[in-house]
């Protein structure tokens, strides 16, 4: 799986948008890695983990191709992990598809490409957010499947089991275990951690990569969130209970500008802790 990350930022983007403490001030200084969009990530150009307001912007500064994408897996429906009007854009007349550029344009669009139907999978919250697409899925190519946590299914050519997340109230966020190929990694956001009966489900499978979020840094508490010393904590007992492959490599993603560092400096905070920090653009495979 070769996994691109359109995002690695929390629900207020890095830097803050209305703050100048040190970390916002260095990340517009510095720029570069240390700007951060809303958390996405893509699985071979084909598989899309959330679908916040930036991530198109940011697929076309990385060369990313979003129109094929045939599999949407939604974690919860927060604004910053959920955008319902990028699937507006999809509408066209598709009897002009056929058509040459210059007489579909006549017609609106505002797509003059054909699509694949995008498959897209989530819980009740999600649904209820995305109801008013939904009413349109035959024009908009979308179809909604309703996801049951701890039951597996495939999607494509992958298999993939929800996990409940502690975020909000029970049921409303889940995170996603992702096999395909011989290959396991689990994408973990939103979350404060995970209840006993999900954490059975996680320790029984062998991880060759764990995306984590990690939005409240070095903060001590956390609510429904990750903390450096949760996220730590949380690969130990993975490794502990041999979660980890040899060579698998743990990063954090979903990170808040006031509590965790610029990328420059956290990459090397969290490295003493075994963990990589992603940063937009970045790609891992394995
Ligand atoms: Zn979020
Ligand atoms: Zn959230």
């Amino acid at each position: 799986m070769k996994i691109t990350f359109l995002g690695t930022g929390a629900g207020e983007s890095y830097p803050g948008l209305w703050c100048c403490c040190p970390h916002c001030a260095y990340a517009r200084k510095e720029g570069g890695k240390n700007i951060r969009a809303n958390s996405c990530a893509v699985v071979d150009d084909r598989l899309m983990l959330d679908m916040g307001p930036m991530c198109f912007h940011n697929a076309a500064r990385f060369g990313v191709d979003l129109t094929q994408v045939t599999t949407l897996l939604v974690t919860h429906p927060h604004p910053d992990h959920l955008y319902p009007r990028h699937l507006h854009w999809r509408e066209t007349d598709e009897a002009s598809l056929h058509l040459a550029y210059e007489e579909q344009i006549t017609f609106g669009g505002p797509r003059f490409t054909p699509l694949p139907e995008l498959q897209i999978y989530g819980n009740t919250y999600t649904e209820q957010i995305l109801h008013p697409m939904l009413a349109e899925a035959e024009k908009l190519r979308i179809r909604f499947h309703l996801i049951r946590e701890n039951e597996s299914f495939s999607a494509g050519e992958y298999q993939v089991t929800p996990i409940r997340n502690q975020h909000h109230e029970a049921g409303f966020a889940h995170s996603y275990i992702l096999q395909h190929g011989g290959k396991t990694m689990l994408y973990g956001l939103d979350t404060g951690g995970f209840d006993t009966d999900m954490m059975e489900t996680l320790l029984a499978h062998r991880y060759d990569l764990i995306i984590m979020e990690g939005t409240m840094g070095i903060r001590t508490t956390e609510g429904g969130h990750m903390s450096l010393k949760k996220n730590a904590l949380f690969r130990h007992t993975l490794m502990e209970s041999g979660c980890l492959k040899e060579g698998s490599r743990f990063l954090l993603t979903h990170m808040s500008p006031h509590w965790c560092p610029p990328h420059d400096l956290y990459t090397v905070m969290a490295g003493n802790c075994g963990m990589e920090v992603a940063y937009d653009g970045m790609v891992v495979e394995i």
